[in-house]
């Protein structure tokens, strides 16, 4: 990597930098990612960013975990973005390390706001998203020319912790051929329910993806009728995304972790 010439904007104290970690594998990491990590005076990061990432670090960065640990309760989104302020105030570089993207449901977005109200610079760094780059691991593309020519990311957990119902469901079934759910398992019944009441058929296929991109990643594949039952039948855990649609089918013919 020595020939690299690239020409990295400087970390300057008193900055923060907002970082998409990917979804998992290291080797997924951006190299800007990859230059900010290792300039970082502190690291905030969150549970679902790798250990290999972390480890990238600097040897003296401090690190500060920003998510649930020992039992105690989760960091509360208003507690991490003042302390993202107060480390910026003792003029650190800091590093807000997030799965996937800073931007798809991490929260990035109010972390920047709270930046900008104090007048603080900061830099976002996009990371691969696991709706797009867990998808990839398991095969199913998040577009194609013929099954699906456009993708939609829906949360399936609201702040309050319920299904969304702001969504227009009958517009979602009939609108987006795929559909990718993030933080979905708990509703999965809800969501399968609400989109076959809608109109999706229930033998459309469902691909459950599991830690994608870590070599722990498992894949089922069931349908929207059976897609509950199956996952409780599983030992299958979170982080997991739900894919609805005819491109699941294409895992088939494009598992190339498993080839
Ligand atoms: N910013 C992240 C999403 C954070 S919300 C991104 O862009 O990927 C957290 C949800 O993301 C999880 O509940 C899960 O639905 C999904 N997710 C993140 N990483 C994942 C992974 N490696 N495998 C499967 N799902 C993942």
């Amino acid at each position: 990597m020595e020939n690299l010439s690239i020409d990295f904007p400087e970390f300057l104290p008193g900055t923060v930098w907002i970082v998409g970690a990917g979804p998992g594998d290291p080797g997924l990491l951006s190299m800007l990612a990859l230059h900010g990590i290792q300039n970082a005076d502190v690291i905030v990061y969150d549970a679902l960013v790798s250990k290999e990432v972390l480890v990238m670090a600097n040897d003296g960065a401090e690190m500060e975990y920003a998510g649930k640990r020992g039992g105690k309760p989760s960091a509360k989104q208003i507690d991490i973005s003042e302390r993202l302020v107060e480390l910026a105030k003792e003029n650190k570089r800091v590093l807000r390390l997030k799965g996937g993207d800073p931007f798809v449901f991490g929260r990035g977005a109010e972390e920047c706001l709270r930046l900008a109200e104090d007048g603080i610079s900061f830099r976002i760094v996009p990371g691969i998203t696991s709706g797009v780059g867990g998808l990839a691991y398991a095969g199913i593309p998040a577009t194609t020319r013929g099954a699906n020519t456009a993708i939609t990311f829906i949360t399936g957990h609201t702040a309050s912790g319920d299904v969304p119902d702001d969504i227009n469901w009958e517009a979602l079934a009939k609108g987006s051929p795929a559909l990718v759910f993030f933080m979905g398992t708990k509703h999965m019944g809800r969501i399968a329910r609400k989109l076959m009441e809608a109109g999706r058929p229930d033998d459309e296929p469902v691909a459950i993806v599991c830690k994608a991109t870590l070599p722990e990643q498992q894949v089922l594949v069931t349908s929207l009728a059976k897609c509950e039952a199956d996952y409780e039948a599983s030992d299958l855990e979170p982080p997991a995304l739900i894919v609805v649609g005819p491109v699941v089918n294409l895992r088939e013919q494009l598992n190339w972790l498993n080839l």
